[in-house]
């Protein structure tokens, strides 16, 4: 008899899950609730589907927050393999001066129907419109949303590949965490988000503008270089992004989430210190301008730092140098990229299979792990999607 195998969920990570299976010849179901493939992929590639990035591997891996789990995965489905997937669906991929992999058309509708076109050809079977609502062993409970009609369906193997929980009305409702005890899943958190302050009315003039060329950190974590943007909520940007685990360790420890930015890190403090010395003949705002404190800079100053110490340039250029900002949360979960948090690496085997569940494998966003945007979060879904694939096949080669 045909062994039958269950995916929920056609994002990139179910996807990538039926491919390592459609090679074997099972009867091979793909249920996804939207009516079709892949929505949050698809967003993603509006602006330009960024879906890996061509540096060292052993410098790639180091951007998850969960480098041993995810290292064996990562290291054999890497950015050069992912190059070679997209040429074989007649995708060319082009590398960015950051290192970024992008398909040369940038959008992520012609890789979709490629792929897409090439599983059906494998004998994938698309089921759209299709929510499950129910696990229950190898059992799955499946609303068919078309005909609301709901009924029951049995499987040899399910992947689930259901995303976390942003942006929900892509698909990712997190609903399937109902299915599983609470104990195997840490709870999500917003990453790739941005941070909250609440500014004073006399920030709204500079919201929307960058803070070119900023150093930020939190304490204990490395200095990462970039623009910020100020916006009516707080700060957001991928130099943001990029503290978010710092960020989230803090609020975790129960602690006020405190981010630090170097507003010239390329001066020294005595070089600002000169710079911003007072003066009879020339006004604050003069001066502050000529030093290259103007704009959304010279807002936030005066926003954060205390008027007294305006007029003291050596106390000034400390400030800036080291400008302590105490954020008041991140943006809704709804709101970010990605997540952080989902289904505990300790919940699952080495081959992604439920420890509670042996009919159940597991990929995507909706693990435990997480990494700044740049590629690495869809890399990570591709690969813990054949690593789910594989999962399953060496299951079902047992049993
Ligand atoms: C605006 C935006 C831009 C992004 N840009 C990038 C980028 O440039 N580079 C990058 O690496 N990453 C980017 N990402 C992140 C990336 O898109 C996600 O990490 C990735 O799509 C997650 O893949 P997944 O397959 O795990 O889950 P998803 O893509 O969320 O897919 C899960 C699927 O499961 C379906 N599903 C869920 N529950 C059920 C159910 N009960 N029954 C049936 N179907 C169900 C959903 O409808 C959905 O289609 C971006 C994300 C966003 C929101």
């Amino acid at each position: 008899m045909t062994k039958r195998i269950a995916i929920v969920g056609a994002g990139p990570a179910g996807l990538m899950a039926a491919e390592v299976l459609s090679q074997y010849g099972y009867e091979l179901h793909v249920y996804e609730q939207k009516p079709s493939a892949a929505r949050k992929f698809l967003m993603a590639g509006k602006t330009g589907l960024n879906i890996s990035h061509a540096e060292p591997i052993e410098q790639f891996i180091q951007r998850y927050d969960q480098v041993d789990w995810l290292a064996p995965w990562i290291k054999k489905w890497d950015a050069n393999w992912i190059q070679q997937w997209m040429q074989d669906l007649g995708i060319e991929p082009y590398i960015g001066s950051s290192g970024r992999v992008f398909p040369t058309e940038m959008k992520a509708a012609p890789l979709l129907r490629a792929w897409l076109k090439r599983l059906v050809e494998h004998g994938g079977q698309f089921h759209y419109r299709h929510q499950i609502t129910h696990l229950a062993k190898q059992q799955l409970t499946l609303n068919d949303l078309k005909q609301d009609r709901t009924f029951t369906e049995k499987f040899d193997a399910i992947v689930l590949a259901c995303g976390a929980v942003s942006w929900s009305r892509l698909g990712s409702d997190g609903k399937w965490q109902a299915w599983l005890d609470q104990n195997e899943i840490e709870p999500f958190q917003a990453s790739n988000a941005g941070v909250e302050y609440p500014w004073s009315t006399f920030m709204q003039p500079v919201f929307g503008q960058p803070l070119k060329r900023v150093e930020a950190w939190v304490e204990g974590a490395d200095k990462t270089m970039g623009d910020i943007v100020i916006s009516h909520y707080g700060l957001e940007s991928g130099l943001i992004y990029k503290q978010g685990r710092g960020l989230r360790a803090q609020v975790k420890a129960g602690q006020q989430m405190q981010l630090y930015l170097d507003l010239f890190p390329d001066q020294t403090i005595e070089q600002l210190t000169k710079k911003l010395q007072p003066s009879k003949k020339q006004s604050l705002a003069n001066i502050w301008r000529k030093a290259g404190l103007d704009g959304a800079k010279a807002a936030l100053v005066r926003e954060l730092v205390a008027k007294p110490i305006w007029q003291n340039a050596a106390e000034l250029a400390q400030k800036v140098k080291q400008l302590k900002i105490s954020l008041t949360g991140f943006r809704p979960i709804e709101e970010a990229i990605s997540c952080a948090g989902g289904v505990k690496q300790s919940s699952l085997t080495d081959q992604l299979q439920l420890k509670s569940n042996p009919h159940v494998f597991m990929c995507g966003e909706m693990l435990d792990w997480d990494a700044p945007t740049g590629g690495y979060l869809l890399t990570a879904c591709l690969a813990t999607g054949r690593a789910a694939g594989y999962g399953v096949h060496q299951y079902l080669s047992r049993t």
